[in-house]
């Protein structure tokens, strides 16, 4: 559904105003979204979806079986937005995680160690989890280009990445690899 438009978690009753894009009803809460921009339904989308990232506690090992299983030659900024391989990694927290864990998005994942991959799920399912629970935070990297590096002071570089053109934001120094 990529960037656009603005959801607002309501109780299930709650009054809604305006024209919304799409509203998704459940037991006891209704989401509803405005202003959105695409939407694919597809029919047994769920049992395509990878391991949640922000499961307790996420299946760390379903997820690297998952990223292995794939071309090698893909790289890992652009495997880890897959959504059949770990379910709910968005652009932000993909480029915070893999700041935050030092491995460039660019590197393919033949040349991405396990125990890499790892510290950057970890990374993606902590900040995601601490951001569920409210936990502040400011982006160490995303929209930042130019900007220093918050761990060595070196500007912050920005690119597009894979077919659907997410911009990339890393540290060329502390995330060194390809470009
Ligand atoms: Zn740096």
């Amino acid at each position: 559904m990529r960037m656009k438009g603005r959801w607002r978690v309501l109780p299930r009753n709650a009054e809604i105003f305006g024209v919304p894009w799409l509203v998704l009803r459940g037991e006891q809460h209704v989401g509803v979204l405005s202003g959105g921009s695409v939407l694919e339904l597809d029919r047994g989308v769920a049992g395509r979806v990878g391991p949640d990232i922000l499961a307790q506690p996420p299946d760390f090992d379903a997820m690297l079986r998952n990223l292995r299983a794939i071309e090698q030659t893909r790289e890992v900024g652009d495997a880890l937005l897959d959504q059949r391989l770990i379910g709910g990694i968005g652009n932000v927290w993909k480029v915070e995680s893999l700041w935050a864990a030092e491995v460039s998005p660019w590197r393919p994942l033949a040349d991405v160690g396990d125990d890499e991959l790892r510290a950057v799920l970890h990374e993606a399912h902590g900040l995601m989890k601490g951001r569920l629970d409210g936990i502040r935070g400011r982006a160490r990297v995303y929209r930042r280009k130019g900007r220093p590096c918050p761990r060595c002071g070196l500007p912050i570089r920005s690119w597009p990445q894979g077919d659907s053109a997410r911009m990339a934001y890393w540290c060329p120094q502390c995330q060194p690899g390809p470009r």
